[in-house]
C-alpha cells in the first residue's frame, strides 16, 4: 500500500515520502503527515526475535513506501552501527518498577541520535530517488544541542555538507568543546557575536534569500534543513517503541498483547508524537502520558483545551523541554480535527498573531489517549535523588521529569499498567544538575572530577562522547558578526 504525504494546512496535494523528507515543510507551511497511518501486524512473538534494525525496517518501510527495500535497508545499516554504544541500540532498564528505554547510547548521548543518525542518509537517498544533483548544505542555529547532534549524523557523508551557527557566548563550555572538536572534512561550525535569536533570523533569512540560492545552485549546493518537524525524523522514533515492546516481552515482562503505557518528557511533542504513531499503527499501548517541566503548556493545554504561549520563559535544569511552542502539536491537532486543514490552518494562524488557540469539546473528547502533567524543578531533583538512593539507577533531568510525572499519574489513577519511561539524555549530558541533586556536596568540584564521580556512584562507565572532548583537539575557531553569516557561508563552500 502505497503512504503519500500531505500538509496540515493544504488543500489536498500529496508528495511522497521521499519528496516530504527533502521539501522538510510544506509550502504553505504546514507540516507533512502520512494520508493513513499503516497497520505493523507482526506478531510480538516474532518482533521479539529481530534485531533493532530489522525493527527499524519493519516500521519505516510501512511509511516510507517509495523507498525501496535495498535503500531503506542501506540507510539503516549506516545509521544504527558502531555510533552506538551498544549492540541493542537502545536498552531497557528496570527500576523501581518502571521499565527506562534508554535513548541516549548514540553519538551525543541523547536521545535526537535516534533520528540524526538516519536522516543525512534519508536525506541523501531522497535526493538520488527525486533527481536532485546539487550537494545538499544543512543549515541551522543551535542553542547547543541540536547542532552538534546533527553535526554528528551528517559528518563525513557523501553529498552533504553542514554549516552550524551557535552564539559565541551562549552555549555552555561543555556544548562548545563538543561542538569545535566536531570531526568530519564536511563539518562547519561558527560562532556568531550575538544570541541564538540573531543565529536563527540569520539563518532564516538565508533560506528565504533567492539570489543566494541562485549563486549556490551554480556552485552545484542547495540548502536543506535538519528541524525536527521533517518527517524523516518524525518515523524513526516510531521504531524504538516497538522495539521496547518486543524487549519487555522477550524478557517475560509482558504477555502478548498487553498493553503497556508510555512516558515522555516532552518540549516540541515529536517523542510522544512518534509513540501516538506507534500506538496507531497497532502497538498495544494505553496511555500516552506527556511530562512537562515548569514551561508546561502542554499541560495546560491538556487540562484545559487552550494552548497559550503568552507566560515566561523559564530556564530550567531540563533545558531541552524549555520550550513555549511545540510544533509537532499540529500533527495532533490535525488530526483530532477531523483532518481538517481549514481548522488547523485557522488554529495555527491565531497562535502565531495572538500566541493562543483553543479546541473544541469534540477534538478535546479525542484525547483521552493521554494525560498529561509536569514537575517543578524541586520535584525533578527530588526523584533523582530518590531513584539513586533506592535503586542506585542514575537518570538525567529530563528523564526524571518524565519519572516524577509517572508517579503523580500513578497517585491519582491508581493505574498499574507496566510503564515504559523514555530515557532522553545520558546523566552524563547533564553532569552537573545531576549530582547536585544527589548531594550538595559535589557542587564545588570542576567538570571533569564530577563527571568521574558519577562514573563511580552510578557504576556506570563515562561514555565515550564525553571521553573524547576531554583531550580532544580544536578544530572549528570561525567567529563573525551577524551580518556576515551569508558571506561566510558563501567562502565556506567557495561558492
Ligand atoms: C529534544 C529533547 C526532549 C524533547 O523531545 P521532543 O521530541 O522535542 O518533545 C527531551 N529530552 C531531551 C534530552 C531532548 O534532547
Amino acid at each position: 500500500m502505497e503512504i503519500l504525504y500531505k500538509s496540515t494546512r493544504g488543500t489536498g496535494e500529496c508528495v511522497t515520502a521521499s519528496q516530504a523528507i527533502l521539501k522538510g515543510l510544506s509550502d504553505d507551511g504546514g507540516l507533512f503527515v502520512p494520508t493513513q497511518i499503516p497497520v505493523l501486524g507482526i506478531p510480538v512473538e516474532k518482533l521479539a526475535s529481530m534485531t533493532y534494525q530489522e525493527i527499524a525496517y519493519e516500521v519505516m518501510s510501512r511509511f516510507l513506501t517509495d523507498f525501496t527495500e535495498d535503500e531503506l535497508k542501506a540507510c539503516i545499516e549506516r545509521a544504527y552501527d558502531s555510533k552506538f554504544d551498544t549492540k541493542e541500540i537502545v536498552p531497557v532498564k528496570k527500576a523501581d518498577g518502571a521499565y527506562y528505554l534508554e535513548l541516549f547510547h548514540g553519538a551525543t548521548i541523547a536521545f535526537k541520535d535516534m533520528a540524526l543518525s538516519i536522516l543525512p542518509h534519508l536525506l541523501t537517498t531522497s535526493a538520488k530517488k527525486n533527481n536532485v544533483k546539487n550537494e545538499i548544505v544543512i543549515l541551522t542555529a543551535t542553542s547547543g544541542d541540536t547542532g552538534k547532534a546533527a553535526m554528528a549524523g551528517f559528518a563525513d557523508v557523501p553529498g552533504t555538507k553542514i554549516i552550524v551557527f551557535y552564539p559565541k557566548n551562549g552555549v555552555s563550555p561543555v556544548q562548545e568543546k563538543q561542538m569545535v572538536t566536531q570531526k568530519g572534512n564536511n563539518t562547519y561550525v561558527v560562532g556568531i557575536t550575538g544570541n541564538f535569536d540573531d543565529a536563527q533570523t540569520g539563518v532564516k533569512k538565508m533560506f528565504n534569500d533567492k539570489n543566494m540560492a541562485e549563486e549556490l545552485s551554480n556552485a552545484g549546493y542547495q540548502f536543506s534543513s535538519a528541524n525536527s518537524i521533517n518527517i524523516g525524523r518524525l518515523v524513526p522514533q516510531i521504531v524504538y517503541y516497538v522495539y521496547a515492546y518486543a524487549t519487555l516481552y522477550k524478557n517475560g515482562e509482558i504477555k502478548a498483547g498487553e498493553k503497556i503505557n508510555v512516558t515522555v518528557p516532552t518540549g516540541n511533542f515529536g517523542n510522544i508524537l512518534a509513540a501516538f504513531y506507534a500506538k496507531n499503527m497497532g502497538l498495544p499501548i494505553e496511555k500516552l502520558i506527556c511530562a512537562s517541566n515548569e514551561n508546561k503548556v502542554l499541560y495546560d493545554f491538556f487540562s484545559t483545551g487552550s494552548y497559550d504561549r503568552n507566560r515566561d520563559f523559564i530556564l530550567t535544569t531540563s533545558p531541552s523541554m524549555d520550550i513555549l511552542i511545540s510544533s509537532n502539536l499540529e500533527r495532533l491537532i490535525y488530526r483530532i480535527a477531523g483532518e481538517d486543514a481549514d481548522k488547523t490552518r485557522e488554529m495555527m494562524n491565531e497562535l502565531s498573531k495572538d500566541g493562543k488557540y483553543e479546541i473544541t469539546a469534540e477534538m478535546r473528547a479525542q484525547l483521552k489517549d493521554f494525560y498529561g502533567n509536569y514537575a517543578t524543578e524541586e520535584e525533578t531533583a527530588k526523584i533523582i535523588k530518590k531513584l539513586y538512593e533506592d535503586t542506585g539507577y542514575v537518570i538525567d533531568t529530563h528523564t526524571a521529569v518524565a519519572a516524577c510525572v509517572y508517579e503523580k499519574y500513578k497517585t491519582a489513577t491508581k493505574d498499574d499498567t507496566k510503564t515504559v519511561i523514555a530515557s532522553t539524555a545520558s546523566p552524563f549530558k547533564f553532569t552537573r544538575s545531576v549530582m547536585d541533586a544527589i548531594d550538595h556536596k559535589y557542587d564545588a568540584m570542576e567538570d571533569f572530577e564530577l563527571i568521574d564521580k558519577l562514573s563511580e556512584i552510578a557504576n556506570v562507565k563515562v561514555p565515550n562522547a564525553i571521553e573524547e572532548i576531554r583531550t580532544a583537539p580544536v578544530l572549528h575557531d570561525t567567529v563573525v558578526e551577524v551580518a556576515e553569516m551569508p558571506a561566510i557561508v558563501k567562502k565556506l563552500l567557495n561558492a
